[in-house]
Order: structure tokens, then sequence, then C-alpha cells
């Protein structure tokens, strides 16, 4: 089976929020072995944690 990732972001600046689903090769090829991602927020630019999780599906 293989594994997904769900990507949550939450911006502490606009308040937007957002969820993404990679799969293992997508994460790898966008973020290689970095446990902890940063990404910027569509709305304002800002960078922000993102919160990854391990999902079945
Ligand atoms: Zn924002």
């Amino acid at each position: 089976m293989k594994k997904k990732y769900r990507i949550k972001t939450s911006c502490p600046q606009c308040g937007c929020s957002g969820v993404s689903h990679l799969s293992e090769e997508e994460m790898k090829k966008r973020y290689g072995d970095v446990p902890n991602i940063e990404l910027e927020c569509h709305e304002c630019m800002m960078v922000m944690d993102a919160d990854v999780k391990e999902s079945e599906n």
C-alpha cells in the first residue's frame, strides 16, 4: 500500500487555511526527506509551518 500525506496549513497572519494531499513520491520530489515543511501563504506570502500527517488513503 502506498503512503500518502496530508499537509495542513494555517496562516497566522491572514487566517487562511488549506489542506493538500500528496503521495510519497510527490513529497520526496518537492520536499525531499525534510520532516519540517515550510510553505508560503498564497494570500499574503508569509512563510508558515505546515502540519504534515501520514494518511491511509
Ligand atoms: Zn496568509
